[in-house]
């Protein structure tokens, strides 16, 4: 296999916390990357780089982990502008929400959800996201929610069946009805195609006990729990989700200290979205009090129609950094190395010997500059798997 060298980087994120005692981030100054096929097998001083087959030169540019986004609703037609306009514009707006995007998606065909897909994935890589989980959610019927993962299989291996995303319009009735289905023939149709098992545990979605019933009807075969948890007002989500050890909870938007110590004892990772509060003028998720108590924190887009339209990870480190408490360093951590933890995955997140050789070169000398320069299109150069695709 040949290798390659990527040197002359000012400086490199590598996310190992055994090389520096005072960050997590694991910073390297005048820096060198060395790829073998899809892997990383050497990072240290330029310098000090050993030979390869092929060389590229950073430009005295910045090197980051390609960005994880461990929470996105990408199988879906349509969109909601007009929702999006009428709330922006202090206008009341009666459209039926997230059922608009079920309509839409329904009557899409296979062909339009997978163009749809392919095109928000190659947005979120042109800025520089390379690992991202996807859901279903907007089908609710047993077709149209296998449908949908089978969909998301064919670009992620971090698919989430998220039946239970609302009750769905067509058992407005019979709740009920609605968690037996979710629990038996459309998990049976799912479960194939999917990792991870979703439900949206609020006030007008699911309730804790039917949350329970559903993540762990999802457990006994063979997903892995993540929950949509706190994010409207209080509720019984996070800690449900900490309780059955989900790899995350996600929002986090309203919490007790209950809530906040059952994290901090528990390895669920809090996964915050600020996207969702910035589209939606909500209150900001407080990411300070979080990581003071010692709690993981991931941070994601929750690309969706509906309430976060953004595929832009460097947008919610901004928001992050600016209106949530966190520091330009945990924030850019928690987009990574956070992201991976989301996933339960240490093969990504971080770029260090053995690594996935996922990698961002930004136009800045510095990771500080995804938050000092908002808005700005600072990705220069992506590698995924170690070919380069930007
Ligand atoms: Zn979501």
């Amino acid at each position: 296999m040949t290798t390659t060298a990527i040197t002359n980087i000012a400086s490199l994120v590598t996310n190992d916390p055994s090389l520096c005692a005072d960050s997590p981030l694991g910073p390297i100054q005048d820096a060198a990357v060395v790829i073998e096929g899809d892997r990383v097998v050497w990072t240290g001083e330029s310098s000090k780089a050993p030979a390869t087959d092929n060389a590229v030169d950073a430009g005295g540019r910045a090197m980051i982990p390609g960005f994880v986004d461990s929470h996105s609703h990408l199988v879906f037609a349509g969109d909601r502008t007009e929702e999006f306009n009428a709330r922006m514009s202090g206008r009341a707006y009666s459209a039926g929400g997230i059922r608009t995007t079920v309509a839409a998606t329904r009557a899409a065909t296979d062909e339009e959800l997978a163009a749809n897909v392919a095109r928000y994935l190659a947005e979120a890589l042109r800025q520089g996201t390379t690992t991202f989980e996807t859901k279903s959610g907007y089908g609710l019927t047993v077709e149209d929610e296998a449908r949908a993962l089978r969909i998301a299989a064919r670009h992620t291996e971090e698919v989430t069946y998220l039946g239970a995303h609302i009750v769905s319009p067509d058992y407005a009735d019979d709740p009920a009805g609605y968690v037996d289905l979710v629990t038996g023939a459309m998990l049976d149709a799912c479960a194939p195609y999917a990792r991870w098992i979703d439900v949206f545990c609020e006030k007008g979605a699911f309730d804790g006990d039917q949350a329970r019933a559903i993540l762990t009807a999802g457990i006994a075969k063979g997903l892995h729990p993540r929950v949509h948890a706190n994010q409207l007002g209080h509720g019984p989500g996070v800690q449900l989700a900490v309780e059955l050890d989900a790899a995350s909870a996600d929002h986090c938007t309203h919490l007790t200290d209950a809530d906040v110590d059952a994290l901090a004892q528990g390895s669920t990772v809090a996964t915050l979205l600020p996207g969702a509060e910035f589209s939606t003028r909500a209150t900001w998720p407080d990411a300070r009090r979080i990581l003071d108590a010692g709690v993981t924190v991931a941070l994601s887009t929750d690309c969706n129609p509906g309430s976060s339209f953004t595929s832009s990870m460097p947008f919610c480190i901004a928001l992050a950094v600016r209106d949530m408490g966190m520091t330009p360093d945990e924030a850019l951590w928690s987009a990574t190395a956070g992201g991976a933890a989301a996933l339960r995955r240490t093969d990504i997140g971080r770029i260090a010997p053995g690594a996935r050789a996922d990698l961002v070169l930004l136009d800045a000398p510095s990771h500080v500059h995804l938050a000092y320069r908002p808005g700005v299109p600072l990705v220069h150069a992506v590698w995924q798997r170690g070919e380069r695709v930007v």
